[in-house]
């Protein structure tokens, strides 16, 4: 494995979004330019990229896979694409050198999504180290949870001198922000396990609605970006990443010897997950794979208490077919994605212990009846 992204990441913001935008910004993007993502991704990434005027177009995701079809990537290219986004989904690593050599041929720089991985290599180098910068999250459900922040790691000299001049205008949230991010984490911390999925799940969009505890997402709005846009990471987060990034080499192994059991167990029952290349690695931080009634499956592992996650439900989760429009989706634009949306599940690779993997495999059993 290659040298770890540890002390790399010094660029901190509130939330990865929050990187993304500020990436962004750097790089000189802003009104009236394009910038390409994946359609099957998170609202967070539209969101990110509203925030400084620019506009989200979306790319379709390769059949069978959770990433970016280098072709569609191709046909959405216009004289006014600015930057592409390359999601490595789940932790699975994207076609990088075909998506790589496009952006390459029409000078637009290439930023490398990895929230859902820190680990993961393309032909033995690692994600994130491929285009002109990356970032990362640190919330629920990445790979090392910490509460609520985000990172950028920089590839380009140029860019880390903006950045440093940007950072110096970041505000430290309030004090009642980080008493709550603080009591969110601690609270999951002590129940979260997969046993519990489905209740905390309930919960936290209970507590949530009412603004008990911050949400993931925020109401969309081009002209008037979340004042988090602005926000530094909390300290109380940076200490906990720097502790976990100090063992990520710990949480690596973990998470692949977890995905290789799951893996094991979802094969048995003759379901499939993403094909890796030849020559790439996959340090999964969930593993999708793809089922013929999803929401059958769904109310099973809720009625079992089994988790299993059914992100993401819609192209740019959550945001349901009337919500798409507000970050520029119109249904049917990426039908690939679309259809991913319809089958896909995904399995935990934390908490994954021997009742889990016995349960796991009793749900799957009574699925397919
Ligand atoms: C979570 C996530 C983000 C954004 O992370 P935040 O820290 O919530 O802003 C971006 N992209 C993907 C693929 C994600 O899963």
């Amino acid at each position: 494995m290659s040298d770890s992204v540890g002390s790399e990441l010094k660029f901190r913001f509130y939330r990865g979004r929050v990187g993304l935008a500020q990436m962004l910004r750097a790089l000189g993007i802003g009104d009236g330019d394009e910038v390409i993502t994946q359609a099957y991704t998170c609202v967070a990434v539209p969101e990110g990229i509203m925030s400084i005027g620019a506009t989200p177009v979306y790319a379709d995701i390769l059949p069978d896979h959770v990433n970016l079809d280098p072709s569609s990537v191709e046909e959405k290219i216009s004289s006014a694409t600015r930057a592409i986004i390359v999601q490595h989904t789940f932790g699975y690593p994207a076609a990088l050198s075909r998506i790589m050599s496009i952006a390459d041929r029409h000078g637009i720089p290439v930023i490398e999504d990895c929230c859902h991985t820190l680990s993961s290599e393309h032909q033995g180098q690692r994600v994130g180290t491929f285009g002109v910068g990356a970032f990362y999250s640190f919330e629920w459900g990445k790979p090392i949870a910490s509460g609520v922040g985000g990172a950028v790691l920089l590839n380009n000299d140029t860019l880390v001198e903006a950045m440093d001049t940007q950072c110096d205008s970041l505000i430290t949230p309030s004090f009642v922000r980080g008493l709550k991010v603080q009591l969110q984490y601690m609270v999951f911390r002590v129940l979260y396990r997969p046993a519990n999925y489905w209740f905390l799940k309930d919960l936290f969009a209970r507590l949530s609605k009412l603004k008990v505890v911050e949400g993931n997402y925020n109401p969309i709005s081009a002209d008037d970006p979340s004042e988090e846009f602005s926000f530094s990471m909390l300290p109380a987060v940076s200490r906990r990443v720097d502790a976990r990034l100090a063992r990520l080499d710990e949480s690596t192994h973990r998470a692949l010897s977890a995905a290789e059991q799951v893996g094991a167990v979802i094969k048995e029952a003759g379901y499939e997950p993403p094909v890796v290349d030849q020559g790439d690695l996959a340090v999964p931080a969930r593993i999708p794979f793809a089922v013929e009634d999803k929401a059958r499956l769904l109310a099973l592992a809720r009625e079992l208490r089994t988790e299993v996650a059914e992100w993401y439900s819609t192209p740019i989760h959550p945001l349901g077919a009337n919500d798409q429009h507000m970050v520029g989706y119109a249904s049917g634009e990426c039908k690939v994605a679309e259809a991913a949306c319809q089958s896909f599940v995904s399995l935990p690779v934390f908490g994954v212990t021997p009742r889990y993997l016995d349960d796991l495999a009793t749900l799957l059993q009574r699925a397919k009846r």
